[in-house]
């Protein structure tokens, strides 16, 4: 094995259809003599149809630092490693970024090999004109963490990619639409799978359409919010008004006075600060 191919490949996975594996990513799988997995359970059956001799060595999340030493020493061996996650790109909401940076700094080289990822796949079929778009992953789980995380991305004027697991999507949205109100939202779920479904439609709809057939909250989910409208009064009033919820002002003296200060309806103000303290309240998606 030459020095050149003692390397670090960072090999995409299918999402769920096989057929989506390079070329490229088939030869390296086949060929190196180790495959650092995020989990060998799940990936042992794809090496195992691609008739990899590979050895797998673990490389999750709670032990990427250890793997990464492992990864080191193979390399400085002279020995190829690939790295993969259970479907799609390693680093991307996945372990890998750890051990990539290990590697480079042991003056290894780092090999990516480009192929399924969640986000790029959703977004390539969305439909949405934004021009550019933030790539934000899981939010937090914890109801209250994750309004102020959307909060923050409020002012956005990108479309917004997150991820969400079935168990979380229905109060996900509904928070979505809570904190970004009107907007377009592309709910891409169990992409290349057999149900697969792509929906795209308003935001403050969603919750309503996913209630609608249980079915829709199964599988995986890509969620994408389309970017914040262009500023005016009423983003103006929506930043006055949520600065002075957050200094406790009650709902009507806070839409009264950010009404005043930005020139934005008061009434819509009204409402917007009545959706924002519901908030992360599970009750409205129960
Ligand atoms: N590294 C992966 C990638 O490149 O997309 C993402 C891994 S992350 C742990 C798993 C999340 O990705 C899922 O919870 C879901 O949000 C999204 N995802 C993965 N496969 C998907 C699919 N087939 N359809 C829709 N979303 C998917």
């Amino acid at each position: 094995m030459t020095e050149e191919f003692a390397a670090l490949y960072v090999v995409a996975t299918p999402l769920g259809n096989l057929g989506d594996l390079t070329r490229r990513a088939e030869e390296v799988l086949r060929s190196v003599p180790w495959v650092a997995a995020e989990d060998t359970r799940h990936s042992g059956p794809l090496l195992r149809q691609l008739g990899s001799p590979a050895r797998t060595l673990p490389a999750h999340r709670h032990n990427e630092h250890e793997a990464a030493a492992r990864i080191v020493d193979r390399l400085r061996a002279g020995e190829a490693v690939a790295l993969i996650s259970d479907a799609g790109t390693p680093g991307i909401s996945d372990p890998g970024a750890r051990i990539v940076a290990a590697v480079r700094a042991a003056g290894c080289r780092v090999i990516p090999l480009p192929g399924a990822c969640a986000a790029t796949t959703a977004l390539s079929a969305s439909g949405l004109p934004d021009e550019h778009f933030l790539f934000h992953g899981f939010l937090p789980s914890k109801a209250g963490q994750r309004c102020k995380a959307i909060e923050e991305l409020r002012g956005q004027s990108c479309a917004l990619v997150f991820y969400e697991a079935p168990h979380r999507v229905l109060e996900t949205v509904a928070d979505l639409a809570a904190v970004l109100g009107e907007r377009t939202l592309v709910i891409a779920r169990e992409l290349t799978k057999l149900f697969e479904s792509i929906h795209s439609g308003p935001l403050t709809a969603a919750v309503e359409w996913l209630k609608e057939d249980p079915n829709r909250q199964r599988g995986e989910f890509v969620l994408i919010v389309s970017g914040a409208p262009a500023q005016g009064n009423d983003a103006e009033g929506e930043r006055v008004l949520t600065l002075l919820l957050a200094e406790g002002l009650p709902v009507k003296q806070a839409a009264r006075l950010a009404a005043a200060i930005s020139g934005a309806a008061k009434n819509a103000l009204y409402e917007r600060a009545l959706a924002l303290k519901d908030c992360g309240s599970s009750a409205s998606v129960a």
